[in-house]
């Protein structure tokens, strides 16, 4: 028998009618032994997920209001699936075992991680499979990184004595026992560190879209959809916003050579979009396509730095780097030439201190001359398939200018797998149109 682990996301949990399509989906397939799942999320718009309850608890505690009506709220929905689906947990008990936590004021972490927990109780009765904690699996270090071999391990051990199981996603411990929890749509993580772990023949990640589309349908009319992907492709373009899945997810499931499958819930006949270590194979074809995808972001701050001979002046960019870590600011690009350097920041991690920073840069660097271009948008336009061809950036520079779309910046990985522009913020949708339609039939 082979080993499939199959994660489902908060939109395929949220309610009675979506946990009927789940398990069916489960049933389907012998091989789905290993489930995770998220909380219950948003049953139609306007809805609120578990998770957001339960941070909401969180900040009614800490400013001593009364929370025990949203709690109700949260308890209310897994009552009505536990009545809708006919299966028996003891709910209350476990109602009674949080109510007793929350008066004791406990971290955020341990509150949000609760919808999760329940949830997870909830599906392994209605599948008849075992519910295996993940509080004690997935390890922390004291400062809340996490620690992959040590959890890799636990995992393993564990599992070797569950033939099906149900595990929570989303949260962990650290090593005094306080539950952790991954940053928001964490429990992809999971899924990958159980996948690696029992060394599964796919990961499956079920949701409410069919996969990866190979751009933004809210930018692009009807694009079409990505069949399979590389792990380093998705990488390029979950970092640059294209969420679907979380991006760390993605490593646990690398190392281990498991193929991650994105599935629709609501759609299971549709295959999806497979990301591999190949992705579309050498020549980077999905239907002969040369390029998988394009995604980027707006908001972004370059800093461009120009000094006579810079070349020549050892240490220059590592005291950019020095003054950026004593900010703890990432930088995304370092574009440079001989005597000229950019840097390229998001306005998120600047958070509102670019004076400052520009004086450090003033009186640290001593530079020529300093310019600052706001207001920029990068789009990265990514595929293994680019860099076996030539007049790739040609017909993309030349879409982009045709369209009118000044071009700010440039940057191109020494894998020839991505070529990053940098444009104002108002031309963003419009060259993502422009690049699409260049390459795209
Ligand atoms: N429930 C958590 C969230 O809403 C984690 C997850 O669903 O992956 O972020």
């Amino acid at each position: 028998m082979g080993i499939k682990v199959a994660k489902f996301g908060g939109s395929s949990v949220a309610d009675g009618i979506q946990l009927t399509k789940t398990k069916a989906i489960i049933e389907q397939d012998p091989d789905r032994r290993y489930i995770v799942v998220s909380a219950p999320g948003k049953r139609f718009e306007g809805d609120n997920k578990i998770t957001d309850l339960l941070y909401l608890c969180k900040t009614h505690i800490e400013h001593n209001l009364p929370y025990d009506q949203l709690f109700q709220v949260v308890a209310d929905r897994y009552m009505a699936v536990e009545v809708n689906l006919g299966v028996e947990v003891d709910l209350l008990g476990y109602f009674d075992e949080i109510r007793e936590n929350l008066k004791k004021n406990p971290s955020s972490d341990y509150i949000a991680s609760r919808g999760e927990y329940l949830n997870a109780i909830l599906v392994a009765a209605f599948l008849g499979y075992d519910f295996v904690d993940t509080a004690d699996l997935i390890k922390f270090d004291a400062k809340g990184k996490l620690l992959m071999e040590e959890t890799d391990q636990a995992i393993r051990e564990e599992l070797s004595r569950h033939e099906r199981a149900v595990l929570p996603g989303f949260y962990g411990s650290t090593p005094d026992g306080q539950i952790k929890t991954f940053s928001r749509g964490g429990s992809d993580i999971t899924g990958a560190l159980v996948a690696r772990a029992v060394g599964a023949d796919v990961y499956e990640n079920w949701t409410d879209v069919s996969g990866f589309l190979m751009a933004d349908p809210r930018i692009v009319k009807n694009p079409k959809q990505i069949h399979s992907i590389s792990y380093k492709e998705l990488r390029e373009l979950s970092y640059m916003g294209a969420s679907v899945l979380h991006e760390d997810a993605i490593y646990p499931a690398r190392m281990a050579n498991v193929p991650i499958n994105i599935r629709n819930t609501n759609d299971p006949d549709d295959a999806g979009t497979f990301i591999t270590s190949e992705g579309a194979g050498v020549a980077g074809q999905d239907d002969g396509r040369i390029i998988t995808g394009i995604a980027g972001s707006k908001d972004f701050t370059v800093v461009a730095l120009y000094k006579n001979m810079m070349s020549s002046e050892r240490g220059f960019v590592r005291r950019i780097l020095g003054i950026l870590d004593d900010y703890d600011i990432n930088f995304e690009h370092l574009p440079s030439g001989i005597d000229t350097v950019s840097v390229v920041m998001s306005n998120k991690s600047i958070n509102g201190r670019l004076d400052e920073v520009l004086e450090e840069f003033e009186s640290r660097l001593r530079p020529d001359s300093i310019d600052v271009i706001e207001n920029i948008a990068l789009i990265a336009t990514v595929g293994h398939g680019m860099s076996a061809r030539t007049g790739v950036s040609a017909t993309l520079f030349s879409a982009l200018a045709k369209a009118g779309v000044n071009i700010r910046m440039i940057d191109q990985g020494s894998s020839e797998m991505n070529i990053i522009v940098g444009v104002d913020n108002k031309d963003f949708e419009k060259a993502i149109r422009a690049i699409y339609d260049a390459f795209v039939q």
